[in-house]
C-alpha cells in the first residue's frame, strides 16, 4: 500500500504541534510524516526578547526536536527550505528535496522593514535564537568598549527600539531591567545610557487597552525609557535613526520591531500573498491547492467582526496546528468533511520585564504581579501542550 507522504516545513509553534498531533493520530502504516527545519531544535519565539536583552540564557528557549517528537513516527530532516514547487509537489531544500502528498507550511515570519533604507545594513532584525544572541552580545560589547575608548562617542550607549508593538515593548522591558546590572558590571554611570522607543502611530501598543498602555509606559519611563510617539523612522544609518522631519537619534544599537511579514519562501514559491502571508481557506488550505495547508505566521485570517486580519500570534499558530492535523487525518482516511478554523482568543499578556506585565484575559484587565504570573502560566502552557509535564518541568518558568 502506498502511504501518503506528509511534509511539515518549519518546527515552530505551528509545525511542531502539527507534527506531535499527527504522530499521535496516525499509525505507521497510514502515512509517512517528515518534519524539516533549519535547526535540530525548536525555539520559543515568544521568549526571544529575554535572551536578546540578556535576561535569559538562550539555551533555555530551545528544545531539541528529537527530545519532543516520536522519531519512530516522524522523520526529522535538518535543512533549509528554499522553495515549494506545487506543480510537481516538491519542497526544494538547500541540500536536497522532499516529495509530498500533503504539505504543511509553517515557516513563521521575518521582520517587516517597509523598504525603509538602511534597516538591513544597520539594524538588528532577526527575531530568531541566533538573532537574539547577536543583540545580546552587541549590547554587552557596547558597554565593555565604552571605558576602553579614548573618545567615547555619542550613541555608544544609546539603544533604540524601532516600533512600540508588543515585541518592542517586551524587549525594552527586559533591557531596562538589565541596565543597572550592566552599568555596575562595566563601571558606567547610569546617566550615560539612553533608551528610546520610537513609534510611528499616535500611541504605543496601538489598539491595546489605553489604561494598560498608560500603566506600561509610566512603568518603563520610571526605568528611564524615553518614548518618541507619532514619530515614524524614515531611515537607519551607521550613526543612528532619522525620524520625523529629519531629526537624528544617534545610536549604534537599533533593534527592529516594526512588525512582521510571512516567510520569504511564500513569495519565492509564487503563492498569492499579502506581505508574505497567504489568505487561507477556512480549512487552512491555500486557495486553489487541495494539498497545501498554511498555518501560523505565514497564514492570514480575517477577524470578521472588525474586518481586519488577526495579528499573527503563537496562540493562533498552536490552535491552527490542531485543526490542520485533524484535516490531514480526515483527508488521509478518504474523507472530505474538513473542520473550519475558528480562533479562540483567550487574551493578550505582555511582559514588561522584572515582575511586571500588562494584559487582558477574557474581558478582565490585569497588570503588575498578577499579569506577570499569568504570562508565565501562558509560557508554561505552551511547553505543556508541546511536550507534557516533563518538558514543562525542564524548561518552564518557575517560580511562578
Ligand atoms: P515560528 O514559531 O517562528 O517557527 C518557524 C520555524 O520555521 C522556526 O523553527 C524556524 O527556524 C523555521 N524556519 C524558518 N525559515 C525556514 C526555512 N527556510 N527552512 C527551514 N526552516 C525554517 N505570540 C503570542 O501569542 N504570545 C506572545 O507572548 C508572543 N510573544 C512574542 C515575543 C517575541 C519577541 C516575538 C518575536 C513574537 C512573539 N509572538 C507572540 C508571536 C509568535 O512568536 C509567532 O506568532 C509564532 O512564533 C508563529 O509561529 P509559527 O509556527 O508560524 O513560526
Ligand atoms: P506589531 O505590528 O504588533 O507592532 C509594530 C509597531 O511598529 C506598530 O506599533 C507600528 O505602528 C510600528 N511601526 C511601523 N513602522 C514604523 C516606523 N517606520 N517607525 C516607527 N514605528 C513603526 O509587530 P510586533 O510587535 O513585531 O509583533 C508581531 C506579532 O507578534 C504581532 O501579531 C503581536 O501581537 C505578536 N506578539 C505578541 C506578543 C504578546 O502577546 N505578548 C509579544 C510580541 C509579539
Amino acid at each position: 500500500m502506498n502511504k501518503a507522504k506528509i511534509v511539515i516545513a518549519g518546527a515552530g509553534y505551528g509545525g511542531m504541534n502539527t507534527a506531535v498531533a499527527l504522530s499521535k493520530k496516525l499509525g505507521h502504516n497510514e502515512a509517512s510524516i517528515t518534519l524539516v527545519n533549519k535547526h535540530d531544535y525548536h525555539y520559543q519565539t515568544t521568549w526571544l526578547h529575554e535572551p536578546a536583552a540578556g535576561t535569559m540564557d538562550p539555551d533555555r528557549t530551545r528544545v531539541k526536536i528529537s527530545d519532543v517528537l516520536n522519531t519512530n513516527k516522524v522523520n526529522f530532516v535538518q535543512d533549509e527550505v528554499l522553495e515549494i514547487k506545487t506543480d510537481n509537489k516538491k519542497v526544494m531544500l538547500k541540500d536536497g528535496e522532499l516529495d509530498y502528498d500533503y504539505l504543511v507550511v509553517s515557516l513563521g515570519a521575518v521582520s517587516e522593514t517597509f523598504g525603509i533604507p538602511g534597516v538591513h545594513e544597520h539594524a538588528f532584525t532577526k527575531w530568531t535564537l541566533n538573532g537574539a544572541r547577536q543583540v545580546k552580545d552587541h549590547i554587552d560589547a557596547q558597554f565593555a568598549n565604552y571605558n576602553n575608548t579614548a573618545d567615547p562617542h555619542e550613541g555608544m550607549l544609546t539603544f533604540v527600539v524601532a516600533g512600540a508593538g508588543f515585541t518592542g515593548i517586551e524587549f525594552i522591558g527586559e533591557l531596562s531591567e538589565r541596565i543597572p546590572e550592566l552599568c555596575k558590571k562595566y563601571d558606567v554611570p547610569r546617566e550615560k545610557v539612553r533608551l528610546f522607543v520610537v513609534e510611528a502611530a499616535p500611541s504605543a501598543l496601538p489598539g491595546f487597552d489605553p489604561e494598560l498602555v498608560e500603566y506600561g509606559m509610566n512603568l518603563l519611563e520610571s526605568r528611564g525609557v524615553e518614548f518618541k510617539i507619532n514619530t515614524p523612522i524614515k531611515e537607519v544609518t551607521a550613526s543612528g535613526v532619522i525620524v520625523g522631519e529629519g531629526e537624528e537619534i544617534k545610536s549604534e544599537t537599533i533593534v527592529w520591531a516594526t512588525g512582521v511579514r510571512g516567510n520569504p519562501v511564500i513569495d519565492q514559491s509564487g503563492f498569492e500573498a499579502n506581505r508574505g502571508r497567504i489568505k487561507v481557506e477556512p480549512d487552512l488550505r491555500a486557495p486553489g491547492f487541495d494539498d497545501v495547508f498554511v498555518i501560523g505566521d505565514c497564514a492570514l485570517i480575517i477577524n470578521e467582526e472588525i474586518n481586519r486580519p488577526y495579528p499573527p500570534t503563537a496562540q493562533i499558530a498552536m490552535q491552527m496546528a490542531k485543526t490542520c492535523a485533524n484535516n490531514i487525518v480526515t483527508l488521509n482516511k478518504g474523507g472530505s468533511n474538513l473542520e473550519s478554523f475558528k480562533p479562540d482568543i483567550k487574551g493578550t499578556v505582555a511582559s514588561l520585564g522584572g515582575k511586571e506585565a500588562i494584559g487582558v484575559v477574557g474581558s478582565k484587565k490585569i497588570y503588575g504581579g498578577t499579569a506577570n504570573f499569568m504570562k508565565k502560566m501562558i509560557d508554561n502552557r505552551a511547553l505543556f501542550i508541546l511536550g507534557g509535564p516533563m518538558l514543562t518541568l525542564k524548561k518552564g518558568k518557575f517560580p511562578l
